[in-house]
């Protein structure tokens, strides 16, 4: 495992900030795992495991040991009357994954294309999109116990997932490096194709993973921005999750507000929705700046610093907070 020092990160995050972690390495191997926790051992220094960083912003330098997660390979694993069994490791590329998934007929993973970063990533915030989340296609997950080494692994109950939420990101946080998931393609799909746009766009089409995929491939690329383009880690902010009585005195309050009912009887609001409100789509401060078509994203516009970012994105906070008494809550990982 090759060590390098005063690494710059900026190809290694969306936002594109420039920030310099203090060690470097790349994980290729479980024998590079094997060493990065022997590192590990004998360091005081934090680690920090990424992936494509998408879905992190630097605020700072890192003072510690970045690890790049590049551990390849993409395995079929088993198969019963209902399921086939598709093994895939951390390193993966996630929207590559699905495009193989999708060109080799697995259905299951097609509303989550073009989703940014990695596979092993993927089950830490439960991504989701178009009425999907990784939580309804996971069957099992092995990880790492970065204090013993020891390898465990996890059915889909003991990944606890939730909205953007998951065991390894809340109560489990920085204890394990996530090796590989397991998918279940469901044999008999079943095509979750009623959300907002995805029904149009199909019309008059065969339905099929890779027609569902390419409607929501040019669905995103019509709604938020390429980060090779413009720096940014998709949406910013969590969808709030209200209770009843606040959903009720707000939705008399704004009649307009959208509320979608969860399964634990919560309604979750529009983060967008309420940006947009207090005026902020579009605006910019420095070289940092809010989307112009979508308010949930924040941008750099060019050379912004970790700073800037969360500098409007506080600004936003505390606006939305004044306005309707919510405080949202930012979905990336900061690195202060
Ligand atoms: C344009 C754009 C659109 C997006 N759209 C969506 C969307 O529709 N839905 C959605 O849910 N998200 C979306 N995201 C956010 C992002 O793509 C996902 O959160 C993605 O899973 C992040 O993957 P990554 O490899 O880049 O993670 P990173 O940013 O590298 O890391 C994220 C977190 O995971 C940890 N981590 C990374 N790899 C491992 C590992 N192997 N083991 C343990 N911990 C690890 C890191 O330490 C960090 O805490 C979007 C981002 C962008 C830029």
């Amino acid at each position: 495992m090759n060590i390098q020092k005063n690494h710059s990160l900026k190809k290694h995050n969306s936002f594109a900030i420039e920030a310099k972690s203090r060690y470097f390495c790349q994980i290729e191997s479980e024998d590079h795992i094997d060493s990065l926790l022997e590192w590990q051992q004998h360091s005081d220094l934090p680690l920090l495991l990424l992936g494509g960083g998408s879905n992190i912003l630097f605020i700072n330098d890192y003072q510690g040991m970045t690890a790049l997660i590049n551990t390849k390979g993409i395995t079929i694993v088993g198969e019963d009357s209902d399921f086939t069994y598709i093994k895939v490791n951390a390193g993966e590329n996630w929207h590559q994954f699905v495009r193989w998934t999708v060109e080799n007929n697995y259905a299951g993973l097609e509303n989550l294309s073009l989703i940014p970063g990695t596979v092993g990533a993927a089950p830490m915030q439960n991504i989701g999109a178009y009425g999907v989340e990784l939580a309804d296609l996971l069957h099992e997950l092995k990880a790492i116990e970065l204090t013993t080494g020891k390898s465990k692994t996890f059915t889909q109950k003991e990944c606890f997932f939730s909205y953007r939420d998951s065991f390894f990101k809340s109560s489990a946080f920085g204890k394990y490096l996530i090796q590989s998931i397991t998918i279940k393609s469901p044999k008999k799909p079943h095509w979750n194709i009623n959300y907002e746009g995805v029904k149009n766009s199909l019309e008059g089409k065969t339905i099929s993973a890779k027609t569902i995929s390419n409607s929501i491939i040019a669905l995103r690329q019509s709604k938020l921005p390429d980060p090779f383009v413009i720096g940014n880690a998709g949406s910013f902010f969590k969808n709030p999750l209200l209770n009843k009585e606040k959903w009720q005195t707000l939705k008399e309050l704004h009649p307009n507000l959208p509320g979608y009912p969860q399964t634990d009887d919560s309604i979750k609001i529009s983060a967008a929705w309420l940006i947009d409100k207090c005026g902020w789509k579009g605006k910019r401060q420095g070289n940092a700046g809010v989307y112009k078509k979508h308010a949930l994203v924040l941008v750099n516009h060019g050379g912004a610093t970790g700073k800037e970012i969360w500098g409007i994105a506080n600004d936003i906070i505390n606006t939305v907070n004044d306005k309707f008494g919510i405080e949202l809550e930012a979905e990336p990982r900061i690195i202060v």
